[in-house]
């Protein structure tokens, strides 16, 4: 039976892991896996979160099931951090967790499907995971160019989207920090996305991994925001694994926005269903972290402090590159207006295996970079690779 299957490709990023493991050159530098890292190469577990660990350590009398819904003080506990001031808008919104933002965006597009959609129009390049999910559930990527070629968003393509889809259409968003290209929609161009959602009735799904990563909780979250409170139904993934280190651990939610409180019972009926059958439940320890951190003043400030000190650090990288003006062929000025811990850098394949071969510097075929990688020891290193590749 097995001879049946085809082999599949392997993940590009994992092979590049491997080959940067095995790279002996001391000053080799890994741009490709997307985890942020200290100035130090480190990706540290947050202090808030050790010592939310340790009273989890101490205090937890039971590992019995929980439900599907997962932690569901965690599920609440978040909801001012994404929602704003009246964090359920008045009983619309209600949220479930999930094992980290791959199982929410998961969720949310088997959840769509189920109530009738077929097809999601979506930005591209994308996080090349929310293409495979929807092949996996057999459901219909209409894809459009996210990015115009002078480093902005393009409003027309996301708009025509948005205006075109049809009853049984969804377009999914980035809230944040867009992964790949760290091309966000400026607040102007949330207005009108909202304003379009809102005229044309076409459904949200917004998927949210890296809130506070970009210009902070509030900020990062002010798009998403004017959508909703435009909209009368709308879809949110949401990941804790960037903002709170939390990767291996999983943590993440879904969150749906209905016309009315009463919507919400059979909506989150059906998403439970749609969890048993894939995961049973979401992993406990992650989402029991984070509500503990929310929960305590002392580690809710340290928790902030610590994501203050990751933006500022990858704020810092992109201005540095930026300040650098022209690598070679390629401009890095628009990197210091865009957000997160990716770039995608217009560089060719050739390019890429250049700079892996000849400057043992290791990033993506597609030319996305990880932020996170360059630090203050390296980026001479970087641009001057680049400018020598591309020039
Ligand atoms: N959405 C986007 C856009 C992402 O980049 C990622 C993670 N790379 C996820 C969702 C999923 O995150 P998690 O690790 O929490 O599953």
């Amino acid at each position: 039976m097995l001879d049946r299957l085809e082999p599949q490709a392997p993940d590009a990023l994992l092979a590049l892991i491997r080959l940067y493991a095995a790279d002996p050159r001391a000053d080799k530098i890994d741009l490709g896996v997307g985890v942020y890292r200290t100035e130090d190469g480190a990706t540290p577990v947050f202090a808030a979160v050790k010592a939310a660990e340790q009273v989890l350590v101490d205090t937890q009398d039971s590992k019995s099931y929980l439900g599907p819904e997962g932690d569901m003080g965690m599920v609440a506990a978040l909801m001012p951090y994404i929602f704003g001031a009246d964090p359920t808008m008045g009983g619309r919104i209600q949220g479930m967790q999930t094992p980290g933002g791959t199982g929410a965006v998961r969720l949310a597009l088997a959840l769509a499907q189920k109530a009738g959609v077929k097809r999601v129009h979506m930005g591209v390049p994308s996080w090349p995971n929310h293409a495979q999910i929807l092949a996996d559930l057999g459901m219909e990527l209409a894809p459009f160019d996210h990015a115009n070629a002078d480093g902005s968003a393009n409003l027309d393509a996301v708009l025509a989207a948005i205006n075109g889809a049809a009853a049984d259409e969804a377009v999914l968003l980035h809230a944040c920090c867009h992964n790949p290209t760290g091309i966000d929609y400026t607040a102007g161009q949330w207005a009108r996305i909202a304003d379009s959602f809102a005229a044309s009735s076409t459904f949200p799904i917004i998927d949210a991994a890296y809130q506070g990563l970009g210009h902070g909780l509030e900020a990062d979250g002010a798009g998403m925001r004017e959508v909703l409170a435009k909209v009368p139904e709308a879809f949110i993934a949401y990941s804790c694994d960037k903002n709170f280190g939390q990767y291996r651990d999983r943590v993440g939610a879904f969150y749906v926005l209905a016309k009315e409180a009463g919507a919400l019972d059979t909506a989150f009926s059906n998403a439970n269903a749609l969890a048993r059958a894939a995961w049973s439940m979401p992993p406990d320890h992650g989402g029991a972290v984070v509500r503990i951190v929310l929960g305590d003043a002392g580690m809710t400030k340290a928790w902030l402090a610590e994501l203050d000190d990751m933006r500022a650090r990858m704020r810092g990288v992109r201005d540095a590159l930026a300040a650098a003006g022209t690598a070679g062929r390629i401009d890095l000025t628009p990197l210091a207006s865009q957000n997160g811990l990716f770039a995608m850098l217009p560089v060719t394949k050739d390019e890429v295996a250049k700079l892996r071969e000849d400057h043992a510097i290791y990033m993506a075929a597609s030319g996305r970079i990880n932020i996170a990688g360059l630090t203050h020891a390296n980026l001479p290193k970087f641009i001057a690779a680049l400018a020598a590749v591309t020039g």
